[in-house]
């Protein structure tokens, strides 16, 4: 599992300015699209493994709690209720990873992390940014890499593929008890399994 130092370098090579405008002035994205991805009803932010604890003793160590986290079972989540700001307006720098790093997921050649690939998903059509700052963009990769060289990360991503697949049968009007056993069926110990499923929801589309 990720240890602090694993999540203090990873935080610090995202917090290089993700967006720039053509004069390579930093960008505030959420201005345009009234922070779409940071509503709590158009997404879900996950936890890395570890990173609850990690954000709890950064919050203890503060004295005060501007944001909370909660269980989803299959894996931890920001706990965002409608009346109190999230995690950004009072302490931008302990926003996790997955705010940090959205709406750019890995490209993967086996176990290698090569480049980064935005989302097509139809739900994410509000988000209007293509392409990351070079330097943000290089970060980025060896963010992934990092988190996914951790084999409790990428058996999160493993769990959220199966999540996803269940939540696609189920618009098909499918039974969704084999989501359960695909959940349950994930082995961390076969490690090519698991880059693949972690291939697999990375390259997931609608
Ligand atoms: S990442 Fe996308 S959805 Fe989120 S604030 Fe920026 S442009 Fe909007
Ligand atoms: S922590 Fe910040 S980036 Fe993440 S959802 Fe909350 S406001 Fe948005």
């Amino acid at each position: 599992m990720l240890a602090d130092d694993d999540f203090r370098a990873i935080y610090d090579l995202l917090d290089v300015g993700q967006t720039v405008d053509d004069a390579g002035r930093a960008v505030d994205c959420g201005i345009r699209c009234d922070k779409f991805c940071c509503r709590p009803d158009n997404t879900t932010k996950y936890l890395l493994p570890g990173e609850r604890r990690f954000l709890d003793a950064a919050l203890a160590a503060r004295g005060r709690a501007p944001l909370a986290c909660k269980d989803l079972y299959y894996f931890e989540s920001l706990d965002e209720p409608p009346d109190r700001a999230c995690a950004c307006e009072p302490l931008r720098e302990l926003r996790p990873f997955n705010c940090r790093v959205f709406p750019y997921s890995p490209a993967l050649e086996g176990t290698r992390v090569v480049g980064l690939r935005k989302s097509k998903l139809q739900y994410l059509a509000p988000c209007w940014i293509d392409e990351p700052a070079p330097r943000w963009r290089d970060g980025a990769i060896s963010a992934w890499q990092r988190v996914l060289d951790d084999v409790d990360g990428r058996l999160l991503f493993c769990r959220l593929g199966a999540l996803w697949e269940w939540h696609q049968a189920s618009e098909r009007g499918e039974a969704a008890g084999h989501a359960v056993q695909a959940v349950a069926s994930i082995d961390g110990t076969d490690e090519a399994d698991t880059w693949a499923r972690a291939a697999r929801f990375f390259s997931r589309t609608d």
